[in-house]
């Protein structure tokens, strides 16, 4: 057979190659499925692997040296847990995240197929990566992603982006983009088989460095489910016994926000694997990420964020005896320990409690800044203004809600009221702890 991208739901064939993101049959998941056993080729990173990969027969490959990331064996953390895992450290790509390794495998198919702009519905993570590699390939983008992202999340994708509209939330990233794509070529949704394609290499290093004798359990974060997904259908193919954990954040955790899935559009697909035992979901909140964080920087050496050390908190949590038998590979899925705000949590414990304020989102710091530079304003002037000058296209109810949070956290105060248009609205002006937040 050897390599074709086939329907995970009816089974469905694509012979020829061609652009397609979706079974034309029945609408379902495609996903590349290979007999060819494991050969690594002469070329770098994931196109090592080309024997293995659906897009291989497309030129040019659009790369920025993705893949081959290391792994390297955690004896202290093994230690303190219970069992000695294997870290594979995604935090080493281009642009800090196992997303590039897609973002090089569909930037070429898109090259290939003469596709010109895309729009990109996003939680962040893939409007940074596939923007990037977009930007090598000379295809215009357009992102939606959620006002919330960290500061860092939303300057990178204004950066590489050619244009970015924020939302309140995911859902509306979605629903707005699908909107758009008449003026697109085409919409990219985390399903498309040409990303999937190029993160399949993943499990392909993993196995091709330990070997298939032992079973395997991988660590990684569960997302939307396509990581999961694209793992399995690898290691089966591969005829590897396999177990996957899957690591979901928890609602109401601010630094693992960007992990955060309501619910997976995958979750038909994971519903099987879970009902078989292949795979098993766990949640992982704040403090046990930040917990295992402080654990990969103090004994290990790795500088990672609680998003990467996500999954170490979930192996920390769950771990039975017969997951002793297996070859356990944690995967740090990204998040290299960059962003100050994070550091600066990560430091909490050092810091006065009063000081230690976790990561704001974009649109909360976007309300600090206009009053650090600006006079007391009301929550609809703040509004209108974010609106005006500062191009945020947000809900005046979601400015509310921020302007409120803001208050509790003590980094803004209400210093009086004013009547407006018949209602009394409060009047905030930021707080010295609010200042020493943008410092
Ligand atoms: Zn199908």
């Amino acid at each position: 057979m050897g390599i074709e991208l086939r329907c995970v739901r009816c089974g469905y064939e694509v012979g020829e190659v061609r652009y397609i993101d979706r079974c034309p049959n029945c609408g379902g998941l495609l996903i590349t499925r290979s007999s060819e056993p494991l050969r690594r080729g002469k070329r770098s990173g994931i196109w090592a692997w080309s024997s293995n990969l659906y897009t291989s027969r497309m030129t040019p490959k659009i790369t920025l040296g993705e893949g081959n990331t290391p792994l390297v064996k955690s004896a202290k953390i093994g230690k303190s847990i219970g069992l000695t895992p294997y870290l594979k450290d995604e935090s080493k790509n281009p642009t800090g995240s196992f997303i590039d390794r897609g973002s090089a495998t569909l930037a070429t198919a898109l090259k290939y197929f003469k596709i010109r702009s895309v729009v990109i519905p996003s939680t962040g993570d893939l409007a940074i990566s596939l923007s990037t590699y977009l930007k090598r390939a000379g295809i215009s983008s357009k992102a939606y992603i959620p006002s919330s992202v960290t500061l860092n999340k939303a300057y990178k994708t204004l950066l590489v982006s050619d244009k970015v509209r924020f939302v309140d939330s995911y859902e509306e990233a979605l629903s707005k983009a699908l909107k758009s794509t008449q003026f697109y070529d085409t919409i990219v949704l985390p399903t498309n088989p040409f990303l999937i394609d190029g993160y399949r290499t993943i499990a392909i290093e993993i196995i091709y460095s330990l070997g298939k004798k032992k079973p395997l359990m991988i660590v990684a974060p569960i997302g939307d489910g396509v990581l999961a997904l694209s793992i399995h259908y690898v290691l089966e193919d591969l005829r590897v016994q396999h177990k996957i954990l899957g690591v979901r954040a928890c609602k109401e955790s601010p630094l693992l926000r960007d992990i955060y899935v309501a619910k997976p559009m995958l979750q038909e697909y994971l519903k099987k694997l879970e009902e078989q035992d292949l795979v098993e979901v766990v949640s992982v909140c704040d403090d046990e990420a930040l917990e295992a964080s402080e654990l990969m920087v103090k004994m290990e050496g790795f500088l990672i964020g609680p998003v990467g050390a996500s999954c170490i908190a979930a192996l920390k949590k769950v771990l039975t005896k017969n997951m002793k038998n297996l070859t356990t590979v944690a995967l740090m899925s990204g998040d290299p320990l960059q962003d100050p705000y994070v550091i600066k949590a990560l430091l909490g414990k050092t810091v006065k409690p009063e000081e230690h304020i976790v990561t704001l989102g974009f649109t909360k710091t976007k309300i600090l800044e206009v009053l650090a530079y600006g006079n007391p304003a009301h929550p609809y002037m703040l509004w209108k203004e974010l609106k005006q000058k500062h191009g945020l296209n947000v809900s005046k109810r979601i400015i509310y809600k921020h302007v409120e949070e803001l208050i509790e956290l003590g980094l803004l105060k209400v210093v009086g009221y004013e009547k407006v248009e018949g209602r009394t609205r409060k009047v905030v002006s930021i707080t010295e702890l609010g200042l020493k937040y943008l410092m």
